[in-house]
């Protein structure tokens, strides 16, 4: 590696073991144990859900070992998507709308400023896509008379 240079490091604490490490800036503050850690939780937790499709979190949890939180965080990094036919999702930051991933649905993404979406932190990669059969699902409970 040649990453030696400190120049363009920091030190920080790592979100995860919290143990103090040279930061280079790029992806989530995990130490270099743990981001290894990691990428492996990350790889049993993909293969599970492609493999199986229409698994809840809870059980992707319990097969791969892989505490819920951090399921959550890959779909909300983007980095996993949940399939269309699958029952588990997460929600809308803003509206609160079922999406397969990210952390805002397309039409609160539109709704933000230059200026929201920089105090948010967010870009275009982290808008979910709503599921199908939910897009007007979300009200179903409030209605007495469907059926
Ligand atoms: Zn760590
Ligand atoms: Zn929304």
């Amino acid at each position: 590696m040649s990453y030696e240079r400190k120049s363009n490091s920091e030190i920080r604490t790592c979100v995860r073991c919290g143990k103090i490490f040279q930061y280079y800036g790029i992806g989530r503050c995990y130490c270099p144990s743990c981001k290894k850690q990691d990428d492996e939780a990350f790889k049993k937790v993909k293969a599970y859900i492609y493999e199986n499709g229409t698994a809840t979190v809870m059980e992707v949890s319990e097969k791969t070992g892989v505490p819920v939180r951090f399921i959550r965080l890959y779909l909300k990094d983007n980095r996993i998507e949940i399939p269309e036919d699958s029952p588990i999702f997460i929600q809308c930051e803003r509206c609160g709308v079922n999406i397969r991933s990210g952390r805002l649905c397309p039409d609160c993404a539109n709704a933000l400023t230059n200026e929201m979406r920089l105090e948010l932190d967010f870009n275009n990669d982290q808008i979910g896509e709503i599921p199908k059969k939910y897009t007007s699902g979300k009200m179903r409970f409030l209605d007495k008379n469907n059926d």
